[in-house]
């Protein structure tokens, strides 16, 4: 049998399948017209800082209340879908599965938060603690991250922040108590201080939630002198009662 043969063979065993549903689909990363049409593809105004969406447009630049406030570490957050049904089966998939082809096809969606102004950035994922990942095998967004790095041709390091306290879980927890829980959690590892210095950082994460996570690795890498740190995440809690 030739190679393409062997393909059309596998293709017809293994069907494309819906990353939402499992429902057959015409090809690879493709969704069904239910999951497609529950997916909220975030593209409307927002803070042009964190991210969170606005009801109408204020403007190129405009922030949020909360980001003149208090602006968290992350230059950026941006996300490609909010957090709906299809999202979190996604997310969860991607969680326990820890499939390359779901990490491929977030990394599908993912394309358009990564620009042109994006090359020669690192590319980072919100790590995961040693005993987690052992547990879990894999960690969520370090497979999002490698997707993104192959297709837009940056450069991955997996472990630019390295995780050094296990923290607890931050839900139920308030905005203060978060921040103290994952305070002092992460560190750069001496080898990868001088990769940084005045870098561009790509932080790659799965579901953003309160942000308090992602901030306390954003502020680490600034502090070993990222120029700039932008979170980039599959999908973001829009509500303060979902996620986490
Ligand atoms: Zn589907
Ligand atoms: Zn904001």
């Amino acid at each position: 049998m030739t190679r393409g043969a062997i393909a059309e063979a596998v293709r017809f065993a293994l069907p494309p399948r819906c990353p939402g549903c499992g429902a057959i689909v015409e090809a690879d990363h493709r969704f069904c017209l239910a999951c497609w049409q529950g997916l909220d593809f975030l593209a409307g105004p927002a803070c042009a800082r964190c991210g969170a969406p606005f009801e109408v447009s204020r403007g190129a630049g405009a922030l949020c209340g909360g980001c003149i406030e208090r602006p968290g570490a992350c230059d950026a957050v941006r996300a490609a879908v909010g957090y709906g049904e299809t999202a979190r089966r996604v997310a969860l998939k991607l969680k326990h599965g820890g499939r390359p082809g779901t990490a491929e096809t977030i990394a599908r969606a993912m394309a358009r938060l990564i620009g042109a102004e994006d090359a020669g950035a690192l590319i980072a994922p919100v790590p995961l603690h040693a005993r987690r990942l052992w547990w879990r095998g894999h960690n969520q967004s370090a497979l999002i991250a490698r997707a993104l790095a192959r297709r837009h041709g940056l450069a991955l390091v997996p472990d630019l922040a390295a995780r050094t306290k296990a923290t607890p879980l931050l839900r139920g927890l308030g905005r203060k108590a978060r921040a103290r829980a994952v305070r002092g959690a992460f560190a750069v590892p001496a080898r990868h201080r001088p990769l940084v210095k005045d870098r561009r950082v790509l932080l790659i994460d799965d579901v953003f939630t309160t942000g308090a996570t992602a901030d306390a690795c954003a502020a680490t890498l600034k502090r070993a002198g990222a120029a700039e740190v932008r979170l980039l995440c599959w999908a973001r809690v829009l509500r303060d009662s979902d996620g986490e």
